[in-house]
């Protein structure tokens, strides 16, 4: 832990400095010197020169200012073979009142406070966030995921733009677990999803909705064929699916609905999609209908 402050008049270039072991402030210095040492001593090099340029008080004057006499800026110090980060809280006091040297003097008061450990506690939650997000199977957005990013997506989808809700579920995929093993049926999983993030855009959201189904969710969608062009790509990868030198091949079955400007409900677009899926099962598997104004197939 890392704390040190000073207070400065920056007229006559001159500050003091925290207590030393014997409790006294220590005597007056230059502030400039003062700076350049904290630089020179405590400060990680690459962050040299932008430190001092930030402390020049014709920079850091007219930034307080800004700020209504406030600013955080936040640097990083080596001391013996640790790095802080720290907070440097900077402010403008005015003169204590009465003070001998007028009132309409100001002083700044300049706090170092060692912030290294929020930061990680900061940095370990972004990671947890990060995790509780995907499946930790297949690595992609987890149902819970998935279904927000697309219900915030509908939510402010522009008037006059569409998206498409792809359900894809794999067709007699009990066959893979019953006859090569869950292990088998898992690398199945991994490699669809795989497939599905290089086959698609990244901005489009792929998640495993749960078991042996997927979710796509495309983004400003504006043609049927593309995305038919891009389903017929996947259903050849899938199809050549390999393990140890022995051919699985994979097959999908797919339903999707349009969601057109705002207002969608996602309940609604998920029931139709789902439904657009039953029908693809019961007509033989392996193939596409989509949800417009009415079920069409695709293929
Ligand atoms: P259909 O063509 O009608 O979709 O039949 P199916 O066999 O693909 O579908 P069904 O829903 O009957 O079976 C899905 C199976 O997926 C059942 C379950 O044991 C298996 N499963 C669910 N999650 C996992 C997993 O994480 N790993 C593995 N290996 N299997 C899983
Ligand atoms: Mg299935």
């Amino acid at each position: 832990m890392f704390t040190n402050f000073l207070v400065a008049d920056l007229e006559n270039d001159r500050c003091v400095r925290p207590p030393h072991t014997d409790g006294n402030m220590q005597d007056t210095v230059s502030f400039r010197k003062q700076i350049e040492w904290f630089a020179n001593n405590l400060l990680v090099p690459e962050q040299r020169e932008e430190y001092l340029r930030f402390f020049e008080p014709e920079n850091l004057v007219p930034l307080l200012r800004r700020n209504r006499g406030f600013y955080c800026a936040h640097f990083t110090l080596q001391i013996d073979d640790d790095r802080h980060d720290v907070a440097n809280v900077i402010s403008l006091l005015p003169a204590p009142c009465g003070s001998p040297c007028g009132s309409d003097r100001e002083f700044l008061f300049a706090y170092v406070l060692d912030i290294t450990h929020l930061q990680e506690i900061r940095e370990h939650s972004r990671q947890l966030m990060q995790q509780s997000r995907l499946d930790p199977l297949t690595g992609i957005a987890n149902r819970q995921a998935a279904e927000n990013d697309i219900a915030h997506y509908l939510h402010v989808q522009p008037e006059g733009e569409s998206s498409l809700l792809l359900i894809l579920d794999i067709d007699y995929f009990k066959h893979f677990n019953d006859n090569y093993g869950h292990e088998t049926g898992d690398k199945v999983l991994s490699f669809i999803a795989r497939t599905l993030k290089a086959t698609f855009r990244k901005e489009d959201v792929v998640g495993r909705w749960g078991g042996d189904e997927f979710l796509l969710f495309l983004k400003n969608f504006r043609s049927m064929e593309a995305v038919t062009e891009r389903l017929h790509k996947l259903r050849t990868t899938l199809e050549s699916f390999e393990m140890d030198g022995m051919s699985l091949p994979i097959q999908l079955s797919i339903g999707g609905a349009v969601a057109e400007g705002t207002c969608n409900s996602v309940l609604e677009l998920f029931r139709l999609a789902d439904t657009a899926l039953y029908m693809v099962k019961r007509e033989g598997r392996n193939g596409y209908v989509y949800f417009t104004d009415t079920y069409v197939r695709a293929f």
